[in-house]
């Protein structure tokens, strides 16, 4: 899309708060620590209490990325990176809350009015309103040109009907981003869950993130007033849920740097302590041989995540694709570490309050969510191949080029 979308400038005036060393997050918190054990209770009964988001913004974990003139800490994506790495080393359905508040904000600073800023930002920062993403159908996940969901103008009004997927947090949500066609034009628009036609039906059940909250959400002749559409009609798929998918996969990568990580210590605990035929498991070379390239993976991905955090800080324009590489290698990294760290303890690593066999579930979901796998590869080959196109092969277009998410 070659047009420009004209948008107000967001309040980006209040400095941003250096005051803390990206390092004071890397150490689990008070707060995360307050929810371990509890973390594994909400994956077996369904969720975490609903009055965890307020607690979550007391403990900085909501808004913040925001400007601190829309009631968010200023953080850099470094830090945001740490504080979300540090509570998805604990607990992915809670860092899946930062990650769709997180997801909703950034789409609303960028390309929403001043008037949508001030009414959601400080709300979503502060915990007291609950946002969730609704984009997926029965006919449109990683091709997102497929949604079939309408929104029909009628006067100063807008009418949404449609039916949206496994949405995170759907069963809280206060306000959900909804990806529609006004026309054939993609277009984003913000829905209050308390108007009349929304249904949601909860699900339970499903393969992780078991206490994020999930619920699919009907959408019958739901009306809102225009002025919550965000951005004009044709910029909803490619500028509004593009800013929000971009800032998921930042946010998701992060976590799973967590997952992996805590993944390798209980392992490596176990393997230290756990005796057979005499040794300690950490005595059999197969074992080391593991533990080394759990620590790579875990590694090689944290390494990846901090340099889409600093092009990010830097507003590069490779920030997006380095983005795309971190969630691919981020998820990988935590799938293949929790798979290790089930294997290396055995019955212990099948066990209900097992971290491991929770993020062994839960890490799959993230090679699926924001982009699976084989979507993030092509849009990583397409960035690679992208600046050697025209010298190499002019004319040929990037395999995979259409890929929406
Ligand atoms: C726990 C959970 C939470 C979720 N939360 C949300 C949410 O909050 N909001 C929301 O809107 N949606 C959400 N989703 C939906 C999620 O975003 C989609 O599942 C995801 O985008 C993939 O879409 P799909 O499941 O329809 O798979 P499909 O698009 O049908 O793809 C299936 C598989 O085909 C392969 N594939 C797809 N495209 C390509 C390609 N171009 N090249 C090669 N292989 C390809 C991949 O292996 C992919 O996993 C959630 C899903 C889950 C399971």
């Amino acid at each position: 899309m070659t047009e420009r979308l004209p948008r107000t400038e967001p309040n980006n005036s209040t400095e941003p708060n250096d005051s803390t060393e990206p390092n004071d997050f890397t150490e689990p918190n008070h707060f995360t620590e307050g929810i371990r054990q509890a973390a594994a209770e909400w994956d077996t009964a369904g969720g975490p209490p609903r009055d965890m988001a307020e607690r979550m913004a007391k403990a900085g974990l909501l808004g913040a990325d925001l400007p601190a003139g829309y009631g968010g800490s200023a953080r850099s994506a470094l830090q945001l990176g740490e504080l979300t790495a540090a509570l998805g080393a604990v607990c992915t359905s809670l860092r899946s809350l930062l990650t769709v508040q997180a997801m909703v904000a950034a789409a609303v600073l960028r390309w929403g009015t001043e008037e949508q800023r001030h009414t959601w930002l400080p709300a979503l920062a502060s915990g007291e309103r609950i946002a969730g993403l609704a984009v997926t159908e029965a006919d449109a996940g990683s091709d997102l040109n497929a949604v079939r969901t309408t929104i029909e103008r009628d006067g100063g009004r807008l009418r949404i009907s449609g039916h949206k997927l496994w949405v995170t947090y759907g069963e809280w949500a206060d306000v959900l981003l909804v990806l529609g066609r006004e026309g054939d034009r993609p277009t984003a628009v913000l829905v209050e869950t308390d108007r009349p036609g929304v249904e949601r039906e909860p699900v339970s059940g499903q393969l992780g993130l078991r206490g994020a909250r999930i619920a699919h959400i009907r959408f019958r002749d739901v009306e809102v007033p225009a002025g919550n559409r965000v951005a004009p009609p044709g910029f909803g798929l490619s500028h509004v849920i593009g800013t929000a998918l971009d800032h998921g996969r930042f946010t998701v990568a992060w976590g799973c740097v967590g997952m992996a990580r805590a993944c390798l210590d209980e392992a490596a605990g176990h393997v230290l302590t756990r005796r057979q035929n005499g040794v300690a498991l950490a005595e059999h070379e197969l074992v080391r041989a593991k533990i080394a390239e759990m620590h790579l993976a875990a590694e090689s991905a944290r390494a990846l995540a901090e340099r889409a955090a600093r092009l990010r800080d830097d507003r590069a324009p490779d920030a997006a694709s380095a983005t795309f590489a971190a969630k691919y290698a981020a998820a990988r990294a935590a799938a293949s570490v929790s798979q290790d760290a089930v294997q290396l303890q055995g019955a212990a690593g099948c066990a209900p309050d097992s971290l491991a066999q929770r993020f062994f579930r839960d890490a799959k979901v993230m090679q699926i969510i924001e982009g699976a796998d084989e979507v993030a590869l092509l849009r990583v080959a397409e960035h690679v191949l992208g600046g050697r196109r025209a010298r190499t092969a002019p004319g040929r277009n990037p395999a995979g080029s259409g890929a929406a998410r």
